[in-house]
C-alpha cells in the first residue's frame, strides 16, 4: 500500500464546491488502495485578507499576534475538507500544526521547521482515517504558533511526506504543473514532464511561483518525489525529482522573472578595503535580503559606482541605510530604480554546454533590451533589465533556446 501526501492549494479550497470535489478526489486515491494524507491551505485570498485587516489597525503588526491571525485560514479548511470527506462515507480527522506535532524556530510569520512528530498520523491511518492538515503552520518551543512564510503549505507537505517516508508527494494547484515559463507572457510555454530538484529550485527562487522554495529543499534533503498537477483535471503534471544524465542533454529547462526587484547604486564610494563589508554589512543587520552586487573597476578618482538589488518590500529601509552609510563613507550619492525586473534562464545542462550566457545576451541585444546587470551561477544565468522590456525579454528567450519545443 504506497502512502500519498496530498496538498490542495487556495483555489482548490476557493469554496464548499470545490472542497466537495477536493474530497472525492481524496476518496478516490484512497479507494485505489493508498494511504492519504492531505494537507491545506486557506481559501483563495484569506491569507491576503487577515494581512488586509491587520493592516487597517496597523503598520506594524506584533508578529506573533500576526501568526495566530494568519492560520486561522488552514485551519478553517482542514476542518471543512474533513467534513467533506466525512460526507462521502470515509473516516476522517482535522489537524492544526500543533496537533501533527510540527515544531518550527520561533521566526514568526517566516519560521523554519525543525522537527514533526507524526505519531498522531500514523495512529490515524492506522485506524484507517485520512487525516487533514492544515498546512503553513507549527508551533515554536513556547508553544506560541508560527507560520511558515506565504506559500508555505507546500513544506508542510513536504515535510509530512518525510517525516512519514511517503512515496509520493502531490501538490494540486490551479496549473497543470511547472511551465517552461510563465504561460501568461509566453503562449506556447510549455508543460514540463520532469525537472530536477536544483532547477525547480532555481525557478522558485527567481520568480516562478508554482512552488515555495523550502518545500522544494525539503524534498531534496530528504529525496521526496514531488508532482505539481492541476487539481481541475486528471492531467499528469510535472515530477520534480533527483537529476539525471537525460536532464542534462538539454540546455536551458525554463525561464523564470521577477519583477519584485529594486535597484540602488552608491556612486562614487572610495575604492579600498573594507567598503563593501560596511555597505552589506549595515544591510544585513536589518534582515534585508540582497541579491545581485555589481561594483565596477574604479578610475582616475579611485573611486567606484556599486549596485545592489533588494526586493521591492525592502527598498524602502534599504534606500535609508544606504544613504547613511554614503554619507559616512564620503561618496557622491545614491539612485535607486523601482523599474526594473530580474530575467533568468535555468538548466542543469549549462554545465556541460558553452555558450549559453552569449547566447542569451545577444537574444536581448537583438531585442534592443540593455542589461544593466548579470549573475551566474551553475545552473542559471539571470539579467536586471528595464521592466518595460520584460515580456518581451521572456519571449525572445524562451523562442532562442527552444524551449516550446520538448
Ligand atoms: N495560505 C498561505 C498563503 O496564502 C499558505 C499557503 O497557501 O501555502 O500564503
Ligand atoms: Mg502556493
Amino acid at each position: 500500500m504506497a502512502l500519498i501526501v496530498q496538498k490542495y492549494g487556495g483555489t482548490s479550497v476557493a469554496d464548499t464546491g470545490r472542497i466537495k470535489a477536493v474530497a472525492e478526489r481524496v476518496v478516490s486515491t484512497a479507494g485505489r488502495g493508498n494511504q492519504v494524507i492531505v494537507v491545506v491551505s486557506a481559501m483563495a485570498g484569506e491569507t491576503d485578507k487577515f494581512e488586509r485587516l491587520a493592516g487597517e489597525i496597523t503598520d506594524t503588526p506584533d508578529e506573533r499576534e500576526m501568526d495566530l491571525l494568519l492560520s486561522s485560514g488552514e485551519r478553517v479548511t482542514s476542518a471543512l475538507t474533513c467534513m467533506a470527506i466525512q460526507k462521502t462515507g470515509h473516516d476522517s480527522m482535522s489537524f492544526t500544526g500543533r496537533q501533527v506535532g510540527i515544531i518550527t524556530d520561533s521566526s514568526h510569520t517566516k519560521a523554519m521547521i525543525e522537527s514533526i512528530d507524526a505519531s498522531r498520523l500514523k495512529e490515524a491511518l492506522d485506524e484507517g482515517k485520512i487525516p487533514v492538515v492544515a498546512g503553513f503552520q507549527g508551533i515554536n518551543e513556547f508553544s506560541d504558533v508560527t507560520t511558515l512564510g506565504r506559500g508555505g503549505s507546500d513544506t508542510t507537505a513536504v515535510a509530512i511526506a518525510a517525516a512519514l517516508s511517503a512515496d509520493a508527494c502531490e501538490i494540486y494547484t490551479d496549473v497543470e504543473g511547472v511551465f517552461t515559463a510563465d504561460p501568461r507572457i509566453v503562449p506556447d510555454a510549455r508543460k514540463m514532464d520532469r525537472i530536477s530538484y536544483d532547477e525547480m529550485l532555481e525557478m522558485a527562487s527567481l520568480g516562478a511561483k508554482v512552488l515555495h522554495g523550502r518545500a522544494v529543499e525539503f524534498a531534496k534533503k530528504n529525496n521526496v518525489p514531488l508532482i505539481v498537477s492541476s487539481s481541475f483535471n486528471q492531467s499528469p503534471g510535472t515530477l520534480v525529482t533527483k537529476e539525471d544524465g537525460d536532464m542534462e542533454k538539454i540546455v536551458v529547462t525554463g525561464l523564470a522573472h521577477d519583477k519584485n526587484q529594486t535597484r540602488i547604486t552608491i556612486m562614487r564610494v572610495p575604492d579600498s578595503p573594507g567598503i563593501a563589508a560596511t555597505i552589506f554589512d549595515a544591510i544585513a543587520d536589518a534582515n534585508i535580503n540582497v541579491d545581485m552586487i555589481v561594483q565596477n573597476i574604479s578610475s582616475d578618482d579611485n573611486a567606484t559606482d556599486l549596485s545592489f538589488t533588494v526586493s521591492k518590500k525592502d527598498e524602502k529601509r534599504a534606500l535609508e541605510i544606504t544613504e547613511k552609510v554614503s554619507n559616512i563613507l564620503g561618496s557622491r550619492g545614491v539612485s535607486i530604480n523601482s523599474d526594473v525586473a530580474k530575467v533568468s534562464i535555468i538548466g542543469v545542462g549549462m554545465q556541460s554546454h558553452f555558450g549559453v550566457a552569449a547566447q542569451m545576451f545577444e537574444t536581448l541585444s537583438k531585442a534592443g533590451i540593455n542589461i544593466m546587470m548579470i549573475s551566474t551561477s551553475e545552473i542559471k544565468i539571470s539579467c536586471v533589465i528595464d521592466v518595460k522590456h520584460m515580456e518581451t525579454a521572456v519571449r525572445a528567450l524562451h523562442d532562442s533556446f527552444n524551449l516550446a519545443k520538448v
